[in-house]
């Protein structure tokens, strides 16, 4: 993986993980449940 690669996929939110940071607004969130930051609303889906 390129280091250009490396940070573009550090901004995808990892829904492994237990908790994950909005990548627009930068909000903790649980991954539970969540297809969309209860911050601002951005959808991963
Ligand atoms: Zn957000």
């Amino acid at each position: 993986m390129s280091p250009e690669e490396c940070a573009a996929a550090d901004a995808v939110v990892d829904f492994d993980a237990e908790q994950a940071s909005c990548p627009a607004c930068g909000a903790q969130f649980e991954t539970a449940a969540a297809t969309r930051c209860p911050d601002c609303g951005l959808n991963f889906g």
